[in-house]
């Protein structure tokens, strides 16, 4: 890593830290004091905002919390967000107790892999759904957030949030690989080489499709794939990162999981991990493959795609349009045939409700059972598909009680 950071100590000098404390316990602190203590920026900050249709003003902050609440209060993570949802989130339960933490048996090792730098290895015979590890986010963030142009460019921002961090905590994130190209900030870089998206919905005022994003330790270490072993999930719950076996992996296996969305052509896949993460090119099995083959998967991701776009969210009140089931049974055995398991369980869930709506009650109990299982393996017992499909299993067992047909026919 080409790095020039110090080994320890501040990372940002005395003339470069705008930050401001604005409560002690739990320690949050303002990212920019220019934006409360001088009027003529903040009315300038939000003219700006609002001509670009941005409407949010108030200056981002950072939170630090404890790894264990437990023991004397130290900053082990930063969570990074506008101070009222700063607050919501120190007083989350999750943050008074422990959190559940990693298998305690390891099942695999970080090893040098070829093209790729280091990688995660299976060390023995992991099962489909089998937890291989999970834990905080050191780093954690609102992506849109209002920051002064001073301060984005040079990482002063990204700095300014690390630099309270304890020594530990800030080098388990400093010492991530970083694939930014020369010129560009250091910290920056290895944050936008191994952030991974986090999933927030239930904050106040914080809308579905609002991102965030997240720097772990060890999570961040897994490598992408165009057909991955294993899926990450961010567990809201616990405010941890999970990762679990797709299907079995074999000692010696890489344990990979995806960087974006894998139903794009290669193309597509390879602009979004270059922009997004500075990823050159991907190497994996299905990239690897020979132009015709390529352009044969290519073909099958298109399908899914085609239909994936038209899926709505599990609690949607809307009707989706119906769709031929051959249509679903041949982009679920395009995702069989490219290993996107993921893919496939949504495939299956989508494919139930529009047979719930219009088709039959019968493949749709099949059809839900499958996506539940399939969720339960990717996003364990807590996530939010199996305890949605589990309330879709209550619905179809009323309708059938009640001899109801589908119910958009
Ligand atoms: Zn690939």
């Amino acid at each position: 890593m080409s790095s020039t950071l110090p080994d320890d100590g501040p990372l940002l000098t005395p003339e470069q830290d705008q930050t401001k404390i604005v409560n002690d316990d739990p320690l949050i602190v303002q990212a920019d004091k220019r934006l409360t203590d001088d009027d003529a920026v903040v009315r300038a900050v939000e003219q700006h905002r609002q001509r670009e249709g941005l409407i949010e003003t108030k200056p981002p902050c950072f939170l630090y919390l404890p790894k264990d609440p437990n023991l004397a209060r130290t900053n082990d993570i930063v969570y990074i967000d506008k101070y009222a949802h700063c607050e919501h989130v120190a007083a989350l339960g999750c943050f008074s107790s422990n959190p559940p933490g990693p298998p305690r048996q390891r099942c695999f090792d970080l090893q040098p892999v070829e093209g790729k730098g280091i990688g995660m290895i299976a060390t023995r015979s992991i099962d489909p759904g089998e937890l291989i590890y999970r834990e905080r986010p050191v780093y954690s963030s609102r992506r849109d957030l209002l920051v002064l142009a001073d301060q984005l460019e040079n990482g002063v921002f990204n700095r300014a949030a690390l630099q309270r961090l304890t020594p530990d905590a800030r080098n388990s994130i400093l010492q991530l690989h970083n694939a930014a190209p020369p010129g560009y900030d250091v910290v920056r870089g290895i944050l936008k080489t191994n952030c991974l998206e986090i999933r927030i919905t239930e904050l106040p005022d914080t809308k579905p499709g609002e991102e965030f994003r997240g720097c772990f330790p060890m999570l961040s270490r897994i490598n992408h794939a165009c057909s991955p072993t294993a899926h990450y999930y961010f567990n809201w719950k616990t405010f941890q990162g999970e990762i679990r076996a797709l299907h079995v992996i074999i000692p010696g296996e890489e344990i990979t999981i995806a960087y974006t969305d894998l139903c794009l052509p290669a193309r597509e896949r390879h602009t979004r991990l270059k922009d997004e993460r500075f990823m050159e090119t991907c190497i994996c099995r299905i990239c690897s493959q020979p132009p015709h083959l390529l352009a044969e998967s290519d073909a099958r991701r298109l399908k899914i795609h085609a239909l994936l776009e038209r899926m709505l969210p599990v609690d949607s009140k809307e009707m989706p349009g119906n769709i031929p089931v051959e249509r679903f049974r041949e982009a679920m055995s395009a995702a069989e045939e490219e290993g996107v398991v993921y893919d496939f369980s949504r495939l299956l869930l989508f494919g139930s409700q529009l047979q719930t709506l219009y088709g039959s009650l019968n493949l749709a109990k099949e059809w839900v059972a499958r996506a539940r299982k399939l969720f339960r393996e990717s996003e364990g017992k807590d996530g939010y598909h199996y305890v949605k499909l589990g309330q879709a299993m209550s619905i179809h067992r009323q309708m059938e009680a009640s001899g109801q047909g589908p119910i958009g026919v």
